[in-house]
């Protein structure tokens, strides 16, 4: 027997539609590429998202066709994510951090029929004007006064303030299924070609559901936002939509992320959420530490993408009084998948204890399992202290990559469910707490025992003169790998070798000790700010590390 209750498709535009009557005076500020800091609400979002459905239509974007964006956190990026997705095309977010070469590759996979693009991106769009073949129209967010002259080499050029001014408000968002797909975004991948992860409306819009929880993200309608985390990187952790559904004040940096630009806004605008990946973080703290500044209104911030350096949220929560919340995604997963949300149990922990359980990467929200597996794929009981690799499975995890109809990535257990392996190496306590200890690319095997470089990284990262630092297996003839740390110092700061291994003992076992330690100006960074681990391995293969 069916239930009897109205038959509504989780759609995108059912978001905008829900703030624009039921929040619509709320504030969404940008700073803009312009300069400026644009102020606009909910209820004008949601009429120029209308207004740029019709524009699409007007350019012939047909239902199910891919329009990309290569643009910064503000308003008219969130007005493509409603007026794309919600009249049936699917928003592709482009990262602009990629090589011309690897856009020009996704572009041409994804076969992008418009791709808007922040003026900041016009050399990058002048670079691959000419090879995006699929590409009908290239549109510059801004207005025609602030177009610059060189603008005019991309063909098919339009201006986004005078296509959605042309184009009417009036617009019935469509209704269709809820499985259809509403947006793509490629994987960052270290090795071989993108892998395009494309969302269904009803995926992103359990996510945000899920996202907004207490023990998630914990957004109200009395939040301020401020995501740093980009728009171009699984839809900035679903808070634009998120943002949306709860009725939270959203505040955009635009291209601005400097430290000194962050703070600005964090304390004009009375920001109390924010969100981003440790090196982000890392400017903005410095800033504040030089200017012996503090936050007045932010009280979290959700830090992911990589581990959050431990020594990271003790300085945030004892001297800024800023709660760090760590968790963990990916962008097969939308991209949220655990958070570190305490237990009542925790309430009893003691300063050290608390500190110890945020370096965890937390508990799975509703709507993602998980579970660690050993290597011939049996499930290890919450609590084993052995690591596995982590697999997970939910209504808004990765079926299959785009246009890989043939390919399988998914594993099959004994009761028939199938799940996403995550490449991800973990524990999960007894109290259902994952901990991330590396990816399987980047484990350290000597003598056939792992070594966990994630937690070798997060003690030399709490040493007073460590800006950054990697650890990386190196070959050893003896042990085949054994770990190399890789060290950026803070500007003025000194550290010898053997004061950093020295700050290791009685932190962890003798065998894990770094076999070495080199200096190095800067560590090559990703395009979503992570170490990029395989060019160190690249640079340091022939490293001779010291005999003993
Ligand atoms: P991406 O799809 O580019 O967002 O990358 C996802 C990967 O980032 C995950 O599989 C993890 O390896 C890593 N990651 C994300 N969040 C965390 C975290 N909190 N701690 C450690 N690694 C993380």
């Amino acid at each position: 027997m069916n239930g009897q209750m109205m038959q509504m498709p989780l759609l995108i535009s059912s978001l905008i539609v829900h703030a624009e009557r039921h929040h619509g005076e709320q504030e969404i500020v940008s700073r803009r590429v312009e300069g400026d800091l644009h102020r606009t609400t909910y209820r004008e979002l949601a009429a120029r998202s209308r207004r740029l459905a019709n524009a699409l239509a007007a350019l012939g974007v047909q239902a199910g066709e891919r329009v990309a964006t290569l643009a910064w956190n503000g308003y008219r990026h969130m007005e493509l994510y409603f007026g794309v997705s919600g009249s049936g095309a699917v928003l592709h977010t482009l990262n602009p951090r990629l090589h011309p070469e690897q856009l020009v590759y996704i572009a041409n996979h994804a076969e992008d029929a418009v791709l808007f693009f922040d003026l900041t991106f016009l050399p990058l769009v002048a670079a691959v004007a000419g090879h995006a073949k699929s590409v009908r129209h290239w549109v510059a967010m801004t207005d025609r006064a602030h177009l610059p002259a060189d603008a005019a080499k991309i063909p098919n050029l339009l201006v986004y303030e005078e296509i959605v001014e042309a184009a009417s408000e009036r617009y019935v968002w469509p209704s269709f299924d809820e499985n259809t797909a509403c947006g793509l975004c490629y994987t960052s991948g270290t090795t071989g070609n993108p892998k395009g992860v494309l969302y269904s409306h009803r995926s992103n819009v359990l996510h945000a559901y899920a996202a907004a929880l207490p023990d998630a993200l914990d957004c109200s309608a009395r939040d301020v936002i401020l995501p740093v985390v980009p728009m171009f990187h699984v839809n900035a952790w679903g808070l634009p939509y998120v943002a949306a559904m709860t009725g939270s004040k959203l505040v955009f940096p635009g291209p601005a992320l400097d430290g000194k630009s962050l703070h600005d806004l964090f304390e004009s605008e009375k920001v109390t959420v924010s969100a981003g990946v440790p090196t982000v973080w890392q400017g903005l703290l410095a800033y504040v530490e030089a200017n012996k500044l503090g936050f007045t209104t932010m009280r979290r911030t959700v830090i992911g993408g990589s581990a959050c350096p431990p020594a990271m949220a003790r300085v945030f929560g004892e001297k800024y009084d800023v709660h760090v919340l760590h968790a963990w995604g990916m962008t097969e997963t939308s991209p949220l998948g655990t958070t570190c949300a305490f237990k009542s149990q925790h309430a009893s922990l003691d300063k050290e204890g608390r500190y110890a359980l945020m370096t965890k990467q937390g508990r799975a929200i509703y709507g993602v399992d998980m579970k660690v597996v050993d290597a011939d794929g049996h499930e290890l009981p919450f609590g084993s202290e052995q690591s596995g690799e982590l697999l997970v499975r939910g209504p808004w995890v990765l079926q299959r990559y785009f246009k890989e109809e043939a390919a399988n990535p998914l594993v099959t257990d004994a009761a028939g469910h199938q799940w996403f392996p995550t490449g991800d190496v973990a524990t999960i306590d007894a109290d259902g707490y994952m901990h991330i200890t590396d990816r399987s690319k980047d484990v350290i095997k000597s003598g056939g025992e792992w070594i966990g470089s994630i937690d070798l990284e997060n003690i030399a990262m709490a040493h007073p003169a460590v800006a950054m630092a990697a650890c990386i297996a190196a070959a050893h003839p003896k042990w085949d790998e054994r770990p190399l740390l890789v060290v950026v110092k803070k500007p003025g700061a000194e550290v010898t070798r053997e004061e950093l291994l020295a700050f290791y003992e009685g932190k962890v076992a003798k065998f894990w000790l770094p076999d070495d330690v080199v200096f190095v100006d800067a560590i090559p960074l990703g395009a979503t700010g992570k170490m990029q681990k395989n060019k160190l391995r690249e640079q340091f293969r022939d490293y001779k590390l010291p005999t003993a």
